[in-house]
């Protein structure tokens, strides 16, 4: 093992103090009585058993609100380009490492994006087991870091912790915290070895997940789920849009224009697929006119491999979200139980 180091979690504090000094550190941390990502500054030690927090970080990433173009009085228009602060994740689940590879290879070479990517430094965390809804091991996202990351850490029973890099960043981020190089000895990778197996065998059995994703990725595309399935699901969507905001996947936007005077701003903001104007088109036609229509779209686009993309993983990293917002019930666990016959 030859790209992690063995640390004490003292040492950890160290790196994020050191981060600390031309960055701001943003941690969970437990405000009243919820788990929030929270400005910290690197002070005080890492709240290593906190949960990963509802709302994730995609918002610093893809803000809700971002302008692209101004014009001015003499109608000629030029790009905003961002300038965003340096920021350091500390504690990154491997769901959220994997989201972020998915935006990461969504936006591209979008500048916006790049920008405010280029200033995130991601110090991940491995989970040491299942959390409440998260099905992360069933999509190849976790628990463990399966995504890139600048550095990880993972926490051994003996308080010890391994410290991995996974780019010059986090060798210099390393360096810069005097961290001894302690290399990882035989034992120690034995160790980690078991904690990756038992972090993976303290999840629920839920046979019904393969079903809905055998379901899900049959050919022909969407061959196996008769339509009546969705129309049936569709109604309980009240398209409050809960699901794609939480949703560290979730992607789409669209561009209004603020005029201000005789200037203005044209910005991108979130929207959503479940929304019934998002896909209505100039024409008045519109490809998915029924709610079951989005919601089968919705959940193509998260569940089935045609939508992979470059990372090779589902478009859902299984952080379950959407099972805790939708009031609905079709969060992603909710589909595939009822895509594999569990209700
Ligand atoms: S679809 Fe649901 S479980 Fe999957 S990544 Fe999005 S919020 Fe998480
Ligand atoms: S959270 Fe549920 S009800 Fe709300 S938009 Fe998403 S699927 Fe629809």
């Amino acid at each position: 093992m030859d790209a992690c180091v063995l640390a004490s979690r003292a040492a950890v504090d160290r790196i994020r103090r050191a981060l600390a000094l031309d960055r701001r550190v943003i941690e969970p941390r437990t405000v009243e009585g919820a788990p929030v990502w929270t400005a910290t500054n690197g002070e005080g030690a890492l709240a290593w058993s906190t949960a990963a927090p509802l709302a994730g970080v995609k918002g610093w990433l893809v803000p809700p609100r971002e302008p692209v173009l101004a014009w001015d009085d003499t109608g000629a228009m030029r790009p905003v380009v961002p300038c965003p602060e340096r920021v350091a994740f500390v504690g990154l689940r491997a769901c959220d490492l994997a989201a972020i590879a998915h935006l990461d290879a969504h936006f591209g070479s979008d500048p916006w994006y790049r920008a405010r990517r280029a200033a995130a430094f991601l110090v991940g965390l491995d989970c040491s087991g299942a959390c409440a809804g998260g099905f992360c091991l069933e999509v190849d996202a976790g628990p463990f870091a399966r995504a890139p990351f600048d550095l990880n850490l993972t926490a051994l029973p003996d308080g010890r912790v391994v410290v991995a890099w996974g780019s010059a960043a986090g060798v210099a981020a390393l360096h810069g915290a005097g961290v001894a190089s302690t290399p990882v000895d035989d034992g120690t990778a034995l160790l980690l070895a078991e904690l990756a197996a038992g972090a993976a065998a303290s999840f629920p059995v839920r046979p019904y997940v393969a079903r809905g994703l055998a379901r899900m990725n049959a050919a022909p595309a969407g061959g196996a789920i008769a339509d009546e399935e969705w129309q049936a699901v569709g109604p309980r969507c009240l398209a409050c849009t809960g699901c794609t905001s939480l949703c560290p996947t979730c992607t789409c936007f669209t561009v209004v224009d603020e005029p201000v005077g005789a200037g203005g701003t044209r910005a991108r903001i979130w929207d959503s697929c479940l929304l019934e104007g998002f896909q209505r088109q100039a024409s008045g036609h519109h490809p998915a006119p029924r709610p079951g229509d989005r919601v089968r779209r919705f959940w193509y686009h998260k569940l089935s491999r045609d939508f992979a993309g470059p990372t090779g993983r589902l478009g859902c990293v299984g952080c379950g979200r959407c099972d805790v917002a939708c009031p609905g019930t079709i969060g992603a666990l909710g589909v595939l139980a009822a895509l594999g016959g569990e209700r």
